[in-house]
């Protein structure tokens, strides 16, 4: 079950570097092989781009949006962005981290959670 408006911290992989930022297990980093390091991060971030998937891999129900995020300060992950119409969704966006699904994370529009934080 997810907590509406709770703070969620959130474990990825970093690679010291060059900087990307990894979801799930991982010992090197698939770009420069550096060892990777965890770290946690709040699970807020804003969409630094996105775009809609029609055909997605088995066991996925698409239509989806498939958005790069910008975690604060923490890098940036490919994710799922749930509960959001693609015509509405922008750059920018603020989104929080919802969940793991097949794999990777999944985000929602942090303007959904509705009340108010506290
Ligand atoms: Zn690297």
């Amino acid at each position: 079950m997810m907590e509406e408006g709770a703070e969620r911290s959130l474990s990825v992989h970093g690679c010291p570097a060059c900087g990307r930022t990894y979801f799930g297990d991982g010992a090197e980093c698939g770009h420069c092989g550096a060892a990777l390091e965890e770290k946690f991060v709040t699970g807020r971030g804003k969409v630094y781009s996105y775009s809609a998937v029609h055909v997605g891999p088995e066991g996925m129900e698409a239509p989806y949006l498939l958005a790069l995020v910008d975690l604060d300060g923490s890098g940036r992950v490919l994710g799922i962005v749930e509960g959001q119409d693609r015509t509405q969704l922008r750059v920018n966006q603020p989104v929080c981290f919802a969940g793991i699904s097949n794999g990777g994370p999944v985000f929602r529009p942090a303007e959904f959670s509705g009340k108010s934080r506290g």
